[in-house]
């Protein structure tokens, strides 16, 4: 019988947008010929065991257009500024776009909302590439993280809202709240978050609350499970991001009688159930 009982939350792992591009980057690697170099702009997802699989199928991971000369690029599910793509067809090269809808329709309520004169503000990370590539959208705009950065709004005017697609709805509340006590003339707002991710949030914080440890598995750099991470341990203290299993320090689990288990939206389910097996396997008394 097994000493912990595990339980994974209803919905994690990978999102629609992450599934989609891993499939077309293994579909164009498979009609590419050898000859064909196949790259993609950043690592198509935050996840290491997913990136060299398709290194050794022929998917090489560059950080910029200039390290592209000829061949076939894939646009990763973040997508990129227009000026990016500009520069990549200037090359003369094929592009094929696997940027997720739900991030296209932010890019494009962007530059409308430019182009209804309105201030653009994105609530989101500046040094994310979803955002960055949402930023390349217009000529200008804010990034605010959080309640510290809304001293760069402008004084006056109207503001146009977007939000980077996987933040959590209650951050979002937050922010607008602390928005429209700024006087603004006027605000719109759209809501752009991604309903997969809150789909996540919510299973997750819901498992929280009935376990003893929760296990957050996914990449340290992946935004979406550091969010998830974040959410889930001001729901439940005892809350651990982890990649995989080795990076478990098993004292942890000592005098835990149920635990937790949800993963980011680029974390492969593969990676999930070994976990899981571990965790059940998992005898205190050796
Ligand atoms: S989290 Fe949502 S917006 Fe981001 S890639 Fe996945 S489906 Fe698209």
């Amino acid at each position: 019988m097994s000493p912990i009982r595990v339980l994974v939350a209803e919905k994690c792992g990978f999102c629609p947008g992450v599934r989609n591009a891993i499939h077309t980057a293994e579909e164009v690697l498979a009609q590419t010929s050898s000859q064909e170099q196949v790259y993609c702009l950043g690592p198509i997802i935050h996840n290491e065991d997913v990136v060299e699989r398709l290194a050794s199928a022929g998917l090489r991971t560059v950080e910029s257009v200039d390290a592209i000369d000829s061949g076939t690029v894939l646009i990763r599910s973040h997508g990129v500024a227009p000026s990016e793509l500009d520069r990549l067809r200037g090359r003369g090269l094929r592009i094929v776009d696997a940027t997720c809808v739900l991030v296209k329709r932010v890019q494009q309520i962007a530059k409308q909302l430019e182009e209804e004169g309105y201030e653009v503000v994105i609530i989101g990370e500046e040094n994310h590439p979803e955002v960055q590539g949402v930023m390349g959208c217009v000529k200008n705009v804010v990034v605010v993280a959080g309640e510290e950065d809304l001293h760069k709004l402008p004084s006056d005017g109207k503001l146009g809202i977007v939000c980077q697609t996987t933040q959590s709805p209650e951050h979002l509340g937050r922010m607008l709240g602390a928005i429209g006590q700024g006087g603004f003339r006027e605000l719109k707002v759209i809501n752009t978050l991604c309903k997969e991710a809150i789909k996540r949030q919510e299973s997750a914080t819901a498992l929280c609350k009935k376990v003893d440890v929760m296990f957050v598995l996914g990449g340290l750099h992946s935004a979406n499970t550091r969010r998830l991470a974040e959410l889930c341990k001001n729901h439940n203290r005892e809350t651990f991001h982890l990649q995989n299993w080795d990076e478990l320090d098993k004292k942890v689990l000592i005098g835990k009688n149920v635990a937790g288990v949800t993963a980011g939206a680029s974390t492969p389910n593969w990676v999930i159930d070994e976990f899981v097996k571990h965790l059940e396997a998992f005898d205190e008394k050796r």
